[in-house]
């Protein structure tokens, strides 16, 4: 299995590590900083490389398809995995930006959940927008939603995992706002994000350590994608 890093401190953004594995998958490390597409996040992109001076890119990171518990770095189409061997120590380093703009989105997405107290059936978070579709047939009014963003933000709330027990889970029933990502079970153990008064809820996912570091995020669109779905698409300011 994988030891996870970035679920106990998503502002690690490299790491040593040994290569356990090299298949169709990918490069699976015994240890990671890189996050694998899940619970509607992108995969991490960035780089692994050797003592001996070799560099492989890596474009996309995911579950390993076969291999339970282990994350696969995946190479773009055609890489020379020259020098990269079961074996090998390497630094794998995450593309810092790009992971930064996953997890300003992702608790972005958390405030949104603490302004629409509505269960979410989807969810998308990349570098270039999130958005989150909510079960509900009211309206809702795009710049209220900007504005209420903007105050959870200027309130500079922190931002804090735990974790706490299925059957702690099973007890509080409403700690479960997504109909559409359900959390892991069998491992004994759930990951709960807090954001301290505002939104509290199982998740996985990188975030920011405090609301202030969402920055100017603002709600772009707001679309009916259907009689029960209400899907919120938001933005950066800058790229607005
Ligand atoms: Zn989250």
């Amino acid at each position: 299995m994988t030891e996870e890093l970035f679920r106990e401190d998503a502002s690690l953004f490299e790491c040593t590590a040994t290569i356990v594995a090299i298949d169709e998958a990918g490069v699976v490390l015994d240890r990671t900083v890189f996050y694998p597409l899940g619970g509607g996040q992108a995969g991490d992109a960035g780089t692994l490389a050797t003592e001996g001076g070799a560099l492989l890119q890596v474009a996309d990171t995911r579950k390993h398809p076969s291999r339970p518990g282990d994350i696969a770095h995946v190479p773009p189409a055609g890489a020379f995995l020259g020098g990269f061997a079961v074996g090998t120590k390497v630094v794998a380093r995450i593309d810092a930006p790009r992971r930064r703009a996953h997890m300003r989105f992702h608790t972005a997405t958390h405030l949104l959940c603490a302004l629409v107290p509505h269960p979410v059936d989807g969810c998308s978070i990349t570098a270039g927008y999130a958005r989150l579709d909510f079960h509900m047939n009211e309206p809702l009014d795009k710049d209220a939603l900007t504005v209420g963003i903007a105050r959870l933000v200027r309130d500079a709330r922190p931002v804090s995992h735990r974790w706490i027990s299925e059957a702690e889970l099973d007890a509080n029933p409403q700690l479960v706002r997504s109909m559409s990502v359900t959390p892991p079970r069998g491992l004994g153990r759930i990951r709960v994000l807090e954001i301290e008064g505002a939104d509290l809820q199982p998740c996985g996912g990188t975030h920011v350590a405090n609301t202030a570091e969402v920055g100017a995020v603002v709600v772009t669109k707001i679309e009916k994608k259907s009689a029960m779905t209400r899907r919120v698409v938001l933005g950066f300011a800058d790229q607005a």
